[in-house]
C-alpha cells in the first residue's frame, strides 16, 4: 500500500507542515505552532467566531488552491 504524504502550508509560520496521521499536531508543523496558533485564538476570545481561522473536522480540499 502506497501512501504519498501531502504537505501543506502551516497556519501559524506559512511554512510546509505535513498532513498524515503521523503529525499530530497538523496542519501545522509542529507543536510549537499549535501553541502559537492557540495563543491567537484565547487572544481573540473577546471578538465574535463567526469565522474560525480553520477546522480541524473540516475536508482537506479546503487546504486545495
Ligand atoms: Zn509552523
Amino acid at each position: 500500500m502506497t501512501f504519498t504524504p501531502k504537505t501543506v502550508v502551516c497556519p501559524a509560520c506559512g511554512g510546509p507542515s505535513l498532513y498524515a496521521p503521523s503529525n499530530r499536531y497538523r496542519p501545522f508543523c509542529s507543536e510549537r505552532c499549535k501553541q502559537m496558533d492557540l495563543g491567537a485564538w484565547a487572544a481573540e476570545e473577546f471578538r465574535v467566531p463567526t469565522t474560525p481561522p480553520l477546522d480541524p473536522a473540516g475536508p482537506e480540499d479546503s487546504w486545495k488552491h
